[in-house]
């Protein structure tokens, strides 16, 4: 019998209304079934919002310290369970238990940084422009906040959200993938063990178009937080724009590595490798563009692609294994249709391009680490987002040249050079456009204390983690005391 997991709404495990469910399987071994969740709808939906809406009245005047108190008690219960809750993960989205074990400290590390902020949460005082008058603006909560997260984070990009939604006070709807709702129901029972009131989490699984359309359109959710493809994010900013929601958008990417002729070559591969193929090339940062100084092109692909062929591909459980499944069929024909894009393109297949399913991968959704060369930046396959294990190398002469195919793309998240020249590290830092960028490191490897986000089609403008963060989740409110004991007017009098 598979498991059955329900949703959890106002602090209960319940059924869908309709009590219609979708299976999940292990992507690294089809017959493996995780569990079967609730396929919930605009009635679920509506449910978790009256509870959030609910319990907000009273968790907005939860003083923000003890709110940081119960969210330090999340990160120690993650640190306890953090070896369990890797392993079902890696059982559920495939990639490798050094992978998962790092997704979860993610969560710990933001737990832990964000409980802090409970005794900041800085606002600012000023001098008012009036005799005996106060100034002062102070973050106020937004209300109920729908958090809607895609599969290859399943643990950290939900803390990222829901943990500084929390700290501010407001109350939150996950809805999370529907390829790693078990994770979610973990990280969720997890909060309710550390003391979250009833209604402050509340979890809503189930199909994006059905459940997460739902949540987005809800009249009583002020703020909708987002991570995924561009295609959806534009879809619920078009809605967000017409109902004036805030809407704050985490999209795709088309991250590049610049590899100059004055780099530390070994280094350099060494970063190309798990920047590419690191979780199956299937995060937002992974580098898919490997903008390279000709100089040093052929010896460059000659080294990679020998280190490609030594990755032990296979179940992310074993120990062993260098890299994990893609997560589903459609992932992985959607990566198999652009290695025929690249091939009629014109690019050069230097290594891999088919699926693996040699062994004990026969059963789930395994890819070759690819590597393309002779890829010029107008194809497609230099363009668009892969989401699979897949890198484009383009050769360029200069410095220059570097940076401008870097930018040439609709997406802006990551970025990295590999230069021993000072003087090229700091231009490329002033002159790539993107959210974040690496100097000798790969396009992965973000810490939580720092803004994380892209320019361009990446995202909204906004920036979660850091202590930026806090602008997504709060609104700023002004406040005027005035003790003069009569009527003063601000411009006016003072003039
Ligand atoms: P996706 O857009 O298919 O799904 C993301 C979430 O949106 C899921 O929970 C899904 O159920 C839901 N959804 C789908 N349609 C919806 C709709 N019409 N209304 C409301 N919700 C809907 O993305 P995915 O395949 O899960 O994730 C991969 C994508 O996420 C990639 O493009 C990747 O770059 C991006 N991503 C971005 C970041 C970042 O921080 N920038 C991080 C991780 C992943």
């Amino acid at each position: 019998m598979a498991d059955l997991f329900k949703n959890f709404i106002g602090g209960k495990w319940l059924r869908a209304k309709s009590d219609a469910t979708f299976e999940n399987r292990n992507p690294a071994n089809r017959d493996d079934l995780i569990g079967v969740f609730p396929a919930s709808t605009a009635e679920d939906v509506d449910a978790a919002v009256q509870a959030a809406k609910s319990a907000f009245a009273t968790w907005r005047l939860v003083p923000a310290p003890k709110r940081g108190e119960i969210l330090y008690r999340v990160g120690e219960l993650l640190r306890n369970h953090k070896e369990e809750i890797a392993r079902g993960m890696t059982r559920e989205m495939g990639k490798i238990l050094k992978e998962t074990r790092g997704d979860v400290q993610e969560g710990i590390d933001t737990a832990f940084y964000v409980a802090g902020e409970g005794r900041r949460l800085f606002g600012e005082t000023t001098p008012a422009e009036l005799p005996d008058k106060f100034a002062m603006s102070v973050r106020m909560p937004v209300g109920v906040c729908a958090l809607i997260t895609p599969w290859n984070f399943p643990v950290a990009i939900p803390t990222w959200k829901m943990f500084p939604a929390l700290l501010c006070g407001n109350t939150v709807v996950l809805k999370p993938a529907e390829d790693t709702p078990a994770s979610a129901a973990r990280l969720v029972e997890i909060l309710a063990e550390a003391g979250m009131p009833p209604g402050v989490v509340n979890l809503v699984h189930g199909r994006g178009e059905e459940a997460g359309a739902a949540l987005v359109r809800h009249p009583d959710v002020q703020l909708v937080s987002f991570t995924g493809s561009a295609a959806v994010g534009r879809e619920i900013a078009s809605v967000g724009g017409q109902l004036l929601k805030r809407v704050s958008l985490e999209l795709g990417g088309k991250n590049a590595q610049i590899v100059m002729e004055d780099a530390d070559l070994e280094l350099a591969v060494e970063g190309a490798l798990w920047g590419a193929f690191g979780t199956t090339g299937q995060r937002c940062t992974a580098t898919s563009r490997l903008i390279v100084h000709r100089d040093v092109a052929q010896k460059m692909t000659d080294a990679l692609m020998a280190r490609s062929r030594q990755l032990k591909i296979g179940d992310g459980l074993d120990e062993s294994t260098d890299m994990g499944p893609l997560i589903n069929q459609a992932a992985r024909d959607k990566v198999l249709n652009y290695i025929s894009i690249g091939k009629q393109e014109g690019a050069r297949l230097l290594i891999g391009g088919g699926i693996h399913e040699t062994g004990a991968c026969a059963k789930g959704y395994f890819f070759q680490p690819t590597i393309f060369d002779r890829v010029i930046s107008k194809m497609r396959i230099a363009q668009e987002e892969i989401f699979g294990p897949v890198l484009s190398v383009i050769e360029i002469g200069s410095f220059d040249e570097a940076i401008s195919v870097l930018n040439d793309s609709r997406y802006g998240l990551s970025s990295s050079i590999y230069t021993r020249d000072v003087s090229r590290a700091c231009r490329a830092m002033r002159d790539i456009q993107a959210g974040i960028t690496y100097i000798n490191g790969p396009t992965i490897g973000a810490e939580v204390h720092l803004p994380f986000g892209g320019v361009k089609d990446t995202g909204n403008g906004h920036r979660e983690a850091g202590t930026t963060v806090y602008d997504i989740f709060s609104e700023w409110k002004s406040v005027y005391i005035d003790y003069s004991g009569k009527l003063q007017k601000a411009q006016i009098d003072n003039n």
